[in-house]
């Protein structure tokens, strides 16, 4: 049983006007991929019944991202802020809900921004007391909410793995996961395979992504580390391929996360080399399980 392997749609395109979504969704399912991830930053750009019939058409699933702005960030004491960061988590859920989508993740608790200063006690109570809401609303469809720690330049409250884990104690609800990236692991924690065991089964999604963010393998992340850990703690949860290149722009996406070079310009060779990758990866990983268990 592996696990089901996803792409993010911007490896193919930036946009998602219907000619952009047949794209990113034909290819994806072309390299062999069960998923893609659709990012909703700006939820309104998605027609709904439009990239609904375009996956049932090719057999694909979706999942949802976004990160907030500071126009519109939870983790704010301003409550005008949280409540438009409130309206736009909502829409988000409208969309994957619409979408028949089992998955909203991402910078949901706050911005996705290098913020100016630390976070606030009152800042983070807002976000928390925001996402208790957003996950009691997914519940009704079974909608899973994950959390994506990320970078200190790209968030303020939550960097690693155990400041997730802490705030999903006081939102409290079952269906918020810990979504995983190992790009920021990569720069937050002081390993993969002991924040990773931490995890355990509140672990329910997984971007994996290159120190560079670019080819699976050319960097210094050490994947078998990651895989291992992730065999070990039974993960069986989808495992999603991260890639940024200037080749690909994203007017919002792409300069929020700072992509400024050319890392590649192939998208099918990019992902299908990455599915082998993550694919190989993680059955080397159980095998080598599997042996040490006899
Ligand atoms: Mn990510």
């Amino acid at each position: 049983m592996g696990n089901p392997l996803g792409v993010h749609a911007l490896v193919w395109t930036g946009g998602w006007a219907p000619e952009d979504a047949e794209l990113a969704i034909s290819s994806t399912a072309k390299a062999g991929f069960d998923l893609i991830e659709i990012p909703a930053l700006d939820p309104s750009r998605i027609d709904i019944a439009d990239t609904k019939q375009r996956l049932d058409a090719h057999g694909l699933k979706a999942g949802f991202s976004l990160g907030l702005t500071f126009e519109t960030d939870i983790n704010s004491e301003d409550p005008a802020c949280v409540e438009r960061g409130r309206a736009t988590l909502m829409s988000a859920l409208e969309v994957a809900r619409g979408v028949g989508s089992s998955y909203l993740g991402g910078v949901l608790f706050g911005a996705l921004a290098k913020y100016p200063a630390p976070v606030t006690d009152r800042a983070r109570a807002n976000s928390a007391s925001v996402i208790k809401e957003l996950a009691q609303e997914a519940a009704r469809d079974d909608i899973v909410v994950g959390l994506e720690f990320v970078n200190r330049y790209e968030s303020n409250l939550l960097n690693t793995v155990q400041q997730t884990l802490d705030y999903m104690d006081v939102v409290d609800e079952a269906n918020v996961v810990v979504h995983a990236d190992v790009y920021h692991m990569n720069i937050e924690e002081n390993g993969f395979r002991k924040p990773l065991l931490l995890c355990g089964d509140r672990l329910g999604y997984v971007h994996i992504g290159e120190s560079n963010r670019g080819y699976l393998g050319q960097g210094t992340i050490d994947f078998d580390e990651v895989f291992e850990a992730l065999a070990d703690v039974d993960y069986t949860g989808p495992m999603t391929f991260e890639s940024f290149s200037s080749a690909v722009v994203d007017p919002q996406l792409s300069n929020t996360l700072a992509v400024w070079r050319n890392l590649w310009s192939d998208s099918m060779d990019l992902a299908t080399h990455a599915r082998a990758f993550i694919s190989d990866g993680m059955q080397r990983a159980r095998d080598t399980r599997g042996q040490r268990a006899q």
